[in-house]
This record gives structure tokens, C-alpha cells and sequence, in this order.
């Protein structure tokens, strides 16, 4: 197999946050990485709006807590919708209960303290572990909970099955 030689530009190219998307040109949605200080991280339209430190001018460790939880989160709405995954009946309660809360760290600290046997054995709470940790930064209706709402909510009140 050969190697294709890479654009030595491609490693700048995607946004330093969720790698997948270009970054946005417009000079605020830029943040000074954490990471390699002193340049300036290049993120996505979508990133540089919704992620949970966007009124920080650095990348927060918990920006990249929640890149990797939405991105979970996205995949198992993605399966369950398409039925590639079947929750556990104790996993729809559990989220029912969980859609009904107010999220402050504590009442999700408190609801992942004992889900259960089979919400622990189950990927929901995978999903909604890191939870807690973006909770001391922003509220429960921030715009950056969205995709885990979305999936708590769908599991919540499951509708009739998709054709
Ligand atoms: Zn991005």
C-alpha cells in the first residue's frame, strides 16, 4: 500500500474540537488552545456556538468532555432510531425520570449514584456519565445539552416504531 502524500495543510484544516467540519472564518469563533498555547484554535460554526465554555476565551477541558459526550449521544439516537439498539425497559424509565429533572450537577449526580442494574449494563448511561462534570459550568437549559436532551426526551416518551 502506498501512503498519499497529505496536503501539509490538511492538519489545520478541520476544526480542533470535533475534527470533522471545516473551521468557521469568522474571527470569534476562534479560542486560544489549551493545548498548544499561543496558537489559536480554529473551531467549527457549530462548535464555536454551542460548546458549554464558549464565554471563556481558552478551550476548556470541558469542551472536549462535551464534543465526546454529543458525539455519543448523536450515534445512540442515530441507532435507536434506526432500531440498532433495543434499550432495556429500565432504561426508558430511567430517562423518563431523568427527562422530568431539573439538571444541576447534583440531581444527575444523584440519578447516576444507582440507576440499576440494567442501566448500568446498558449504553445510556455511558451517554450521560459526563453529565454532571458540564453541569458546574452551565445550566440545564443551555443550548450545548441539546443532543442529550434530545436522546433522554426520545427514550422518555418512545413513539411507535419507525417504518
Ligand atoms: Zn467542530
Amino acid at each position: 500500500m502506498t501512503a498519499i502524500p497529505r496536503h501539509p495543510y490538511d492538519t489545520a484544516a478541520t476544526c480542533d474540537l470535533c475534527h470533522d467540519r471545516r473551521p468557521a472564518a469568522a474571527p470569534e469563533a476562534t479560542a486560544q488552545s489549551a493545548i498548544t498555547p499561543g496558537r489559536r484554535a480554529l473551531l467549527c460554526a457549530p462548535c464555536g456556538d454551542d460548546r458549554p465554555g464558549r464565554s471563556h476565551p481558552d478551550l476548556l477541558a470541558e469542551d472536549f468532555t462535551w464534543r465526546a459526550m454529543t458525539r455519543r449521544a448523536t450515534r445512540l439516537a442515530d441507532d435507536y432510531a434506526a432500531g440498532r439498539w433495543l434499550p432495556y425497559e429500565e432504561e426508558h424509565r430511567w430517562a423518563h425520570g431523568l427527562a422530568r429533572t431539573y439538571w444541576t450537577r447534583d440531581a444527575v449526580d444523584a440519578a447516576l449514584h444507582d440507576p440499576g442494574s440494567y442501566v448500568r449494563a446498558g449504553r445510556l448511561v455511558r451517554v450521560v456519565q459526563p453529565l454532571p462534570t458540564l453541569l458546574t459550568i452551565i445550566g440545564d437549559g443551555d443550548r450545548a445539552l441539546r443532543p442529550v436532551r434530545a436522546l433522554v426526551d426520545a427514550l422518555a416518551h418512545p413513539g411507535p416504531t419507525r417504518p
